[in-house]
């Protein structure tokens, strides 16, 4: 049903200034709003604060204008659909939601003016979408030509690749197969391959209009540290860089955020923690003074930030890794909406690596699906060793040349000059040999005993130290025993976690009669060819930054 009608670019302005109070459209939302008041079916990636939600909502008033009824809007959240109505009220539109927020008399207030033609956008929660009584609705609507259009928000829900995969995105197929006709816009924040094709193919996007915007965010200085000790450096990093600043600290675990915002707390910032094990009314208190205090830490579970606005972050931090990139860019993306200057800044190291790799391999998914998650995990890995340009590595991910994306000049560039690496280049040293004669210790120890060892007794067998440990096993006489002495504990470690980031080491889970489990180290397929010194090892040098050389160990 792509049917110009009249000016319609001409009308969708019209939209933005009377309602909206916007003097322009930004990007590409002047070609998306005007194709689907038109009537076109669209899959819209842009990246967070791009400005997604005018791409939907000015075309269901220009649409409405046009006699063709209401738009519906599906998104997953709550919060989101409360602010938005809200401020599509302020704004004079008729706009309204339904889930099960709602109780029964409201619900029955908002289906009645549904079916009296008195709104223009009504959001409603995916679940309460594919029920047979809202259908029903629906079919009224439709069999009266007052189906408009729909929204799917937050598209990425329907792909189980996508970081945050909803069942019922998956019911979403009826929109298509019962109102066919009907104008479907998609919009997501996160365009991974893998998840773009499958919002494609489960939503029955093909013949859609696809709408890419460049994935960059040219404020966002992206900082990937190596983890010493990540409570000293976080908070180091926010006193000398963020001070009295807005921020968002995220953790993998509960106890993590509480330490976490104790620790901030105790050296006199506002930390506040937020996650899943807090009482509801704790969470959004937090929540609230986050938004609308000045400089507070938010320290949180990745339970917090899906939808928030606030646009002057000027700090996301992550203390552990997440998993995988669309996380990493998401959570990131959530700095500096405004456009200002802020910092994107992890500390990462070997526990990450091993942490991850176990969840992926103790789940209970089938293989295939473990294997995808590898594949992702190692690509947030490789991100996080590379010693280029984050942020060419990031949009790469992405599908975009850097320089030469949607909104570049076409010419791609290596560097970004606002990236750790790019403002100091760090020194690269050759880790071959010192790969070599850690992956041949272990293989040694445990050629020795048949058994597999963690990290740390490999490291002191290569660097020649005699604990209790090495001597009980008799390593002191295995033929590497201290022929790593010249390289640092540091060193070595860098180098480990490179090889288990790369694949070229593997885990083994061990579990103690004592019921305890813990990780050692075993040779893969891949160490091969780092073992015969084939595939070259290049690490970044243990850092010569300021924090390292305060928080000097003493090992
Ligand atoms: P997204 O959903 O893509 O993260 P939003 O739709 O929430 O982004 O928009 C982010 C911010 O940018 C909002 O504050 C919105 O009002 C503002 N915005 C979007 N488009 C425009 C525009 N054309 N002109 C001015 N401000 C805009
Ligand atoms: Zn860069």
């Amino acid at each position: 049903e792509v049917s110009a009608e009249g000016d319609t670019l001409g009308a969708c302005s019209a939209v933005l200034h009377e309602v909206f109070g916007y003097t322009a459209f930004r990007g590409a939302q002047a070609d998306i709003v005007t194709h689907v008041s038109d009537g076109g079916d669209a899959v819209v990636l842009m990246p967070t604060g791009g400005g997604k939600s005018l791409c939907y909502q000015v075309p269901a008033i220009v649409r409405q204008q046009r006699g063709r009824g209401v738009t519906i809007v599906v998104s997953p959240l709550i919060a989101l659909m409360h602010d938005q109505v809200g401020a599509l009220h302020e704004a004079g539109v008729d706009a309204a939601f339904l889930n099960s927020t709602l109780d029964f008399d409201a619900a029955q207030d908002v289906e009645w003016r549904l079916q009296t033609g008195q709104i223009t956008l009504l959001y409603a929660a995916p679940e309460r979408l594919t029920t047979p009584r809202f259908l029903g609705l629906l079919d009224n609507l439709y069999a009266q030509g007052m189906l408009s259009l729909f929204a799917i928000d937050e598209a990425h829900c329907v792909s189980q690749w996508g970081h945050d995969f909803r069942p019922e995105y998956r019911a979403l197929s009826v929109l298509h197969e019962r109102f066919a006709g009907v104008p479907r816009i998609a919009l997501t924040a996160t365009a991974d391959e893998l998840t773009q094709s499958d919002i494609v193919e489960r939503l029955q996007l093909q013949d859609a209009r696809r709408f890419v915007s460049s994935f960059d965010r040219p404020n966002i200085r992206y900082t990937i540290v190596e983890k010493k000790e990540p409570l000293v450096q976080l908070l180091r990093f926010i006193e000398r860089e963020h001070a009295g600043e807005a921020g968002v600290v995220y953790c993998q675990s509960r106890r993590r955020v509480e330490e976490t915002a104790a620790a901030l707390c105790d050296a006199g910032l506002t930390a506040l923690p937020y996650h899943a094990g807090l009482p509801a009314e704790t969470r959004q208190l937090h929540q609230d003074r986050f938004l609308r205090e000045d400089g507070i830490v938010m320290v949180a579970t990745i339970a917090f930030g899906m939808g928030i606005d606030k646009p002057d972050v000027r700090f996301v931090a992550h203390v552990d890794m997440p998993k995988n990139i669309e996380g990493y860019y998401q959570e990131t993306g959530r700095a500096g909406r405004d456009g200002l200057a802020a910092d994107a800044w992890m500390a990462y190291g070997l526990q990450d690596v091993v942490q991850q790799r176990r969840m992926i391999d103790e789940s209970p998914a089938p293989d295939a699906f473990k294997q995808g998650l590898r594949g992702k995990l190692d690509a947030l890995l490789a991100l996080a060793e590379a010693t280029d340009c984050r942020r060419v590595r990031l949009l790469a991910y992405f599908g975009e040349v850097y320089g030469a994306g949607p909104e570049g000049d076409g010419v791609p560039r290596m560097a970004c000059g606002n990236c750790d690496n790019c403002l100091n280049p760090p020194a690269v040293w050759d880790g071959t040999d010192a790969a070599r004669k850690l992956l041949s210790t272990i293989f040694r120890a445990h050629e020795a005993s048949g058994l597999t060892y963690g990290a740390g007794h490999i490291l002191d067998i290569v660097r020649g130290k005699e604990t209790d440990k090495v001597r009980q096993f008799g390593h002191e006489r295995l033929s590497t025993f201290g022929l790593g002495a010249q390289y640092s504990e540091a060193q070595l470690r860098g180098v480990l976690r490179q090889l288990l980031a790369t694949g070229a080491l593997g885990l083994h889970t061990v579990v103690t009669e004592q019921g305890h489990s813990f990780d050692t180290l075993c040779l893969t397929e891949g160490s091969r060819g780092v073992l015969r010194g084939a595939v070259p090892v290049h690490l970044r040098e243990a850092s010569a930054s300021p924090s390292a050389r305060r928080t000097r160990r003493t090992s």
